[in-house]
């Protein structure tokens, strides 16, 4: 194997997952048309595994012998990744299994990850059928460098990992509702966010989060020196920034005092779709969690006008008193109403108290 930065082994022997029904419904399609020749023609070998059903690709990624691939590579929108990443985190030999690199070739509606890479090797943005191209032509390059992914827990005591976003509230609205405009591609993140202006509403809960500045000391995360053993998790790295979640946050955290949100964003890639640059500041293996997240009295238009913005990542910095923006490790966000909506990589998971914590450089990504 190549090491952390290096390129994926010569002839790079690819498993390509693709999700038929993604996007608007061409993977196949624009694979056959745009894909296929390019691979061909740089010597990449694959295989080609359609999915089937929701978490057949978890499932395959699972029980896979990963001897036998150097890349695992998906032709989707960020969903099918989400279902790799966590089929590869729930195995035994996850330490190892989470080192092989990932590729992604957008052919979703939501492409934020490709959108991110493609940004991150200095290009300017493009969106759809040019998109799909660069991120072919990077995979055939086959540089890799380093993931960073997130462990998200639930009350449940459920642990997802998560390499894009996690979203209460406006964001986690839009991308729900918007799975029934996914005829248009990309743009449902548009129309969906022109819907849900007109029906504005405030989300209430508790955010609090461990600002990125503050020291990695070897305190217990309580600062206390009693030692509290985190519950260990009995697969997957330890989350030692976090208490459980029916213990208050460590001391030095810090809470956020407003309780009335519009929206919570966390993200750890600078995408949020295709034209939403929502982190501009965020790296593939920062390390970091770049939180934001707009307070409740923010106009609609001023909300509009944010989004708007966002297309060019310039939002973070029209001083709208209502935004909120820091680097964190970790987080925790429990809202007070019993119903609604969470998203992490724009899939939707179990509605209640989560807490997160990154992990820097966990995976390995193919960015070119
Ligand atoms: P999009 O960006 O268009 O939403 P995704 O890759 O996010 O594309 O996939 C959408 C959803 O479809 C995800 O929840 C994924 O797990 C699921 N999925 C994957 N393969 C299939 C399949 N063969 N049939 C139906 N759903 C699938
Ligand atoms: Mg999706």
């Amino acid at each position: 194997r190549s090491g952390a930065h290096g390129e994926v082994r010569r002839p790079c022997r690819v498993l390509l997952l693709l999700n038929p029904h993604s996007g608007k419904g061409q993977a196949l399609a624009l694979f056959n048309n745009h894909i296929q020749r390019m691979l061909h023609e740089a010597g990449v070998p694959y295989t080609l595994v359609i999915t089937e059903r929701q978490n057949h690709a978890r499932e395959l990624v699972r029980e896979l012998d990963l001897s036998q691939w150097d890349a695992l590579v998906i032709m989707s929108g960020d969903g099918l990744l989400f279902e790799v990443v966590n089929g590869l985190m729930e195995r035994e030999d996850w330490e190892d299994a989470i080192q092989t690199p990932l590729g992604v070739l957008p052919g979703g509606s939501g492409n934020a990850l490709a959108a991110s890479i493609h940004h991150y090797s200095g290009s300017q943005p493009v969106s759809s059928e040019e998109l799909l191209l660069s991120c072919g032509f990077l995979l055939c390059k086959g540089l890799v460098s380093r993931l960073d992914l997130t462990s998200v827990s639930m009350a449940s005591n459920q642990r997802l990992f998560s390499f894009l976003s996690l979203a209460w509230g406006f964001v986690a609205d839009v991308d729900i509702e918007s799975e029934k405009y996914r005829h248009v591609g990309a743009a449902r993140f548009t129309v969906g966010t022109l819907v849900r202006l007109a029906s504005l509403r405030v989300y209430r809960g508790k955010l609090a989060y461990l600002p990125a500045e503050e020291p990695l000391s070897s305190k217990t995360p309580n600062g206390h020196l009693t030692t509290l053993t985190p519950s260990s998790p009995e697969l997957g790295p330890q989350d030692n920034l976090l208490v459980p979640l029916d213990q208050p946050v460590p001391m030095h955290w810090t809470v956020v005092q407003d309780e009335d949100f519009v929206l919570v964003l966390a993200m750890y890639q600078s995408h949020l779709a295709e034209d939403l640059l929502a982190a501009p500041a965020s790296r593939a293996e920062d390390g970091i969690i770049h939180l934001m997240y707009v307070k409740a009295g923010i106009s609609r238009a001023a909300l509009l006008r944010l989004f708007l913005a966002m297309e060019k990542g310039a939002h973070l910095t029209t001083n709208c008193p209502y935004v909120v923006y820091v680097k964190v490790r970790a987080m925790r966000l429990e809202p007070y109403s019993p119903k609604g909506t969470i998203t992490v990589d724009g899939e939707l998971v179990d509605y209640g108290p989560v807490q997160a914590q990154i992990h820097g450089s966990l995976a390995r990504l193919i960015t070119g």
